[in-house]
């Protein structure tokens, strides 16, 4: 797989779209995206669509992830999906520890520990995705929830495997709800987010590091949050169900900062 290069912009479907709406968000990126090649883009549909949106970003830069994974390769694991499965569907990425998977299905750090590792084994580079709840941030524990989640979750791992985990700090209090985190907030994790791998792995492997913000992204906050010097790319949930939208916040993502 070629290098990605910054900003990365992945859109999460999360459980919309069937196929046959899969295939016509995907050919609509796929054409309007031609010209953005300063970019990296992933579209990470429902499981039913990876193979079909796969095959409909043909050979142009678009890549695709799936939602979530399995530690084991096969097994009498009913509704669950491994990461052989997902490689053969066509992702070279996988999301793991959504909110969403943390807060409806119970995972855990240890959860999403095991899973990193099945994905690193199966060469998917996982997305991992960490963040505080609304009252954490209101006491102040914000910074400790997400050093305890690396640290449960990524920094038992030796240095070349972290090297190709990409980390998505997502308060959820932002997600889905219209209420972005402020540039500064956002900077504010990005930044301890990016110490804290320095202080694990050193200087150089945390400059290379790509850590990207979610939580109601849109064309018109992407500028600013992208402004921010730790902020590397976003994880989009609703605003990369449209082509406009999402490719609105790709070209603000990639514009250029005079400022
Ligand atoms: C997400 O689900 O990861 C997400 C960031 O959603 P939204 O952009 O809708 O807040």
């Amino acid at each position: 797989m070629e290098e990605l290069v910054k900003p990365v912009v992945a859109g999460n479907w999360k459980m919309y779209k069937t196929i046959s709406e899969a295939r016509e968000l995907t050919a609509e990126i796929v054409s309007q995206a031609a010209g953005l090649s300063g970019a990296s883009l992933i579209l990470i549909p429902p499981f039913t669509a990876i193979q079909e949106v796969k095959k409909t970003t043909g050979d142009s830069r678009v890549r695709v992830g799936g939602q979530d994974l399995f530690w084991e390769e096969e097994g009498a694991f009913t509704g669950e999906i491994s990461p052989c499965q997902l490689r053969e569907a066509g992702c070279d990425f996988v999301l793991v520890g959504h909110s969403e998977r943390r807060q409806i299905f119970g995972e855990t750090d240890e959860m999403v520990r095991k899973k990193v590792l099945a994905a690193l084994r199966h060469d998917l580079i996982p997305i991992v995705c960490l963040g505080e709840n609304l009252e954490e941030r209101k006491n102040g524990q914000t910074l400790n929830k997400i050093k305890n989640q690396l640290e449960n979750s990524l920094f038992g791992l030796p240095e070349e495997e972290f090297k190709r985990v990409i980390l998505a700090y997502e308060p959820i209090w932002a997600i889905g709800t219209g209420q972005n985190a402020t540039p500064e907030q956002a900077e504010e994790v990005h930044g301890y987010i990016r110490q804290l791998i320095a202080d694990r792995y050193g200087k150089s492997l945390s400059a290379c590091a790509i850590i990207l913000y979610g939580g109601s992204v849109k064309p018109a906050n992407a500028f600013s949050l992208i402004k921010e010097k730790d902020v590397d790319g976003f994880l989009v949930g609703g605003a990369s169900l449209n082509a406009g939208s999402f490719l609105g916040i790709v070209r603000e993502a990639s514009r250029p900062n005079e400022g």
